[in-house]
């Protein structure tokens, strides 16, 4: 009899390690069960079925989004700041998606469906092409829409009139599309100089926002190291490979215990 104990309660144990993994529902055959299924599926997914037979990681909230977690850093010399990395002791990272060129059908499902809240910095040039489809980010994926330019030149070296248009321009016409007056501004390839700073203090921006790892072709790139680091600010672009690029970073997040949270909230114009 012992021996048979034994073997049934090992091959019990061998079952329940097998099934850890996969939260699956339970059959209701009997009150007991119902109450450990009822508990089950309250537990939220970590994962879910997405486009073209892909499976997306689902992120859960650690805050409510929407609300101040740190204040922008201040201005300096009168010119708005330069951001590179978020300061933060917790594991959170932020994903940018830049220009507009390529409007991929799948990108608001990818970021409805895994939780996260991109900041998009878009070109007038793009987003003229097709206003619903970047609207809807802001609408059904609450995606904060931010400047980039109206023609995405090289800026570094032009001069104020010039480089005011290309800011300011992009600005009041993203304003009058979303209804929100954009309060980051990025500058194409990242190219900027000290009028630049001028030009979109003067056009109302907040912060001048750089990065500090991408993704292209699928794969994420790192400054230094290899791997994403609490704080890191991730590009990645409107191409065909979207659906690639985004899975890409989401999996390389739940790898290593990271969290895309909006970038807005630790750039927040009113005091957390
Ligand atoms: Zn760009």
């Amino acid at each position: 009899m012992r021996r048979i104990g034994v073997a049934v309660a090992a091959a019990l144990a061998v079952v329940t390690v097998a099934c850890a993994p996969e939260p699956v529902a339970r059959p209701t055959t009997s009150a007991a069960t119902a109450t450990t299924a009822t508990a089950t599926t309250t537990t939220p997914p970590t994962a879910v079925p997405g486009p073209g037979g892909t499976t997306v990681p689902v992120f859960q909230h650690p805050y409510e989004y929407g609300t101040p977690q740190a204040k922008v850093p201040a201005s300096q010399d009168g010119l708005l700041p330069v951001v590179r990395r978020i300061q933060t002791d917790k594991p959170y990272v932020f994903i940018t998606i830049d220009d507009g060129a390529v409007r991929h059908p799948a990108a608001l499902e990818l970021m409805k469906k895994s939780g996260t809240r991109p900041s998009l910095f878009l070109n007038t040039k793009h987003v003229v092409e097709q206003p619903a489809f970047f609207k809807a980010f802001q609408d059904d994926a609450k995606a904060a829409v931010h400047s980039h330019t109206a023609n995405h030149p090289n800026l570094m070296g032009k001069g104020y009139a010039f480089q005011k248009q290309e800011i300011c321009g992009n600005a009041d016409y993203l304003q009058q599309q979303t209804g929100v007056r954009p309060t980051l501004f990025r500058p194409p390839f990242g190219n900027h100089d000290a009028t630049t700073r001028k030009a979109a203090t003067d056009c109302g921006f907040k912060a001048l926002v750089m990065w500090t790892a991408a993704v292209n072709d699928g794969v994420v790139q790192f400054q230094a190291g290899a791997k994403l680091v609490p704080g890191d600010i991730v590009l990645m672009h409107f191409r065909h490979t979207f659906v690639e690029d985004f899975l890409a970073f989401l999996e390389h997040c739940k790898a290593h215990g990271l969290t895309p949270v909006p970038l807005e909230d630790f750039l927040s114009t009113t005091q957390p």
